[in-house]
């Protein structure tokens, strides 16, 4: 069973996600977890790359997508699919959901192309229950405990862009993705995501 959890920053998915993995240890089931970008060598050293400044090394959107599905290819191949094999429930911080929209949605990248790239690089591995964790993007920022300085105003249309290819992409997706809304107390969103879990879990 393989569980993701997705939003943009701030939405709560760190915090959600280890109470989460709490739950299900205390339930007799331990989760793998993981994290998208990252969790392998190959994956932590990717995530590297694309979260350091790009001031000195340029990348293209184009490249910043692809490097982003080699990370998750490496994640499926080397964690992902072993653990599901061996009947673990895995847990991962971001999936290929999140690629689609920063890219995609809010990057300008032809949906389909990433769409056909992300088959590629997860071989058809898909969260069986994704998270999507939704909340007004001012009031997510605004948690990460930082004033908006002039910059990050003017990314509040990004936001809104984000939220909205979230929710759009959910809705492609299907059943499969939860839509939770994360403007409530920890307490009461982690409630609902373990009601969920448990109704997936059997
Ligand atoms: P994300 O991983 O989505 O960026 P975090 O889990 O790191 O979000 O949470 C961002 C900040 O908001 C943290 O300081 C966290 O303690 C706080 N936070 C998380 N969930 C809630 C909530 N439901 N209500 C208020 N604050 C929250």
């Amino acid at each position: 069973m393989f569980f993701s959890f997705d939003g943009i920053d701030g939405v709560g998915k760190s915090t959600q996600l280890r109470l989460f993995c709490e739950w299900l240890t205390e339930r007799g089931t331990p989760p793998v977890v993981c994290r998208d970008p990252g969790s392998t060598a190959l994956g932590e050293q990717i995530r590297g790359i694309l979260l350091a400044s790009h001031d000195s090394v340029p990348m293209g959107p184009r490249s910043e997508m692809l490097l982003y599905m080699a990370a998750r290819a490496q994640l499926v191949d080397e964690v992902i699919r072993p653990a599901a094999a061996a009947g673990r429930v895995v847990v991962s911080d971001r999936f290929l959901l999140a690629n689609i929209v920063y890219q995609g949605y809010a990057g300008g990248i032809e949906l389909k192309a990433v769409r056909s790239v992300g088959e590629v690089a997860t071989g058809g591995m898909a969260p069986d229950c994704t998270f999507l964790l939704d909340m007004d993007p001012v009031a997510a920022l605004a948690r990460l405990g930082r004033q908006l300085d002039r910059v990050e105003a003017r990314g509040e249309e990004y936001r809104q862009q984000l939220r909205a290819g979230f929710l759009t992409e959910a809705r492609v997706i299907g059943p499969s993705v939860h839509v939770i809304d994360a403007a409530r107390s920890i307490e009461a969103v982690q409630q609902e995501l373990r009601e969920i879990a448990a109704g997936v879990l059997g």
